[in-house]
This record gives C-alpha cells, sequence and structure tokens, in this order.
C-alpha cells in the first residue's frame, strides 16, 4: 500500500529549499499556498516540484520505516542525493531547528549499516533565527567527511 502524506507538510513548509511558480520556500518562508495542513491551491499545482517531489520516505519501496515519517520523525530525506566514490549519498534536513537525536541516531545507524554516507544539516544554535542555508555535516568515512568539508572551504555546493 501506498504511502500518504497527510497530514505531513514539511515539504511544502520550507525545510527544504524548493521554488514553487517562481516563490521561494525555505527554512522560515514555507509556500505561500502551505496552509501547514495542506495545499490551498493544490489543484493547480505545478508539476516541478510539487507533482514529482518524493522524499525517501513517501517514495514506493521506501527503506524508511513508518515511525521516519517527516512529520513525526523531525527529519526530512531525500535519498542519493549525489554519489560520491560510487556510493549514494542521503541527504536529511530537520523539520525544525534540528533533527532530533533519537531519529538522527537511526539514520546514522541506517548510513553504516547501508554504507550510504550521510549529509545531514543544523540550524546554527547561535543564531534564535532560522537561517535559510543551515549548516550542514557529514556523516560516514573519513575520507567522506574531509570531502565534504573541503568542497565547504572551496565555496562549493554539494548537490
Ligand atoms: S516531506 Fe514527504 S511525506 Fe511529507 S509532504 Fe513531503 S513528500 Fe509527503
Ligand atoms: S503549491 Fe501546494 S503542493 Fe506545491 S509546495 Fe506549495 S503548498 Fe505544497
Amino acid at each position: 500500500m501506498n504511502r500518504q502524506c497527510q497530514p505531513c507538510t514539511a515539504c511544502c513548509d520550507g525545510w527544504v529549499q524548493i521554488t514553487v511558480k517562481g516563490c521561494e520556500a525555505y527554512p522560515g518562508h514555507p509556500c505561500p499556498h502551505s496552509t501547514g495542513q495542506g495545499c490551498d491551491d493544490y489543484l493547480n499545482r505545478p508539476v516541478q516540484p510539487c507533482q514529482t517531489f518524493e522524499c525517501s520516505w513517501v517514495k514506493a519501496g521506501s527503506a524508511l520505516p513508518e515511525h521516519l515519517k517527516p512529520s513525526e520523525s523531525g527529519a526530512l530525506v531525500i535519498d542519493g542525493i549525489l554519489k560520491w566514490q560510487g556510493l549514494s549519498v542521503d541527504l536529511a534536513v530537520p523539520v525544525g531547528r534540528e533533527i532530533p537525536p533519537a531519529t538522527l541516531d537511526w539514520l546514522k545507524e541506517f548510513a553504516e549499516r547501508t554504507l550510504r554516507p550521510l549529509i545531514y544539516q543544523q540550524q546554527d544554535p547561535d543564531s534564535k533565527l532560522l537561517q535559510k542555508n543551515p549548516l550542514t555535516l557529514a556523516y560516514g568515512p573519513p575520507a567522506f567527511q574531509q570531502w565534504v568539508l573541503e568542497q565547504q572551504a572551496q565555496g562549493k555546493t554539494l548537490w
């Protein structure tokens, strides 16, 4: 049975950066059509990104368990955001300021078990305001963590 988004609206609420009809959504800045419980213009939602976006949890055949639903776990996962040395790398963004510790522990264990390095984000604890670009951290082999640090030091985007 396919998983259903409702009542989750995490991807509409800006926790992952999207552009909808030219309007950017990012942390602290939801899509203007999000009611927090759904979309007030659902029938007219654009194909990109609204009709095509699927987080890792909602995808058919998802490897994530029920309790990793973004609205419950506090993390929105996008699988295979990039490749590193032939390995698929997953991205986890917080639904809120940071991913709850139990969820992050699960994601790290999953990364180890499946050999999928993890990139995860959190808001800067020193800033009370939500940042458009949260801090980006890496979990995986030391060489992967080093590579992420180097990309960031060079000002390169990771995905
Ligand atoms: S984050 Fe995932 S489960 Fe939540 S609304 Fe978006 S696609 Fe659906
Ligand atoms: S238009 Fe609707 S479906 Fe698309 S991001 Fe906004 S609230 Fe979500």
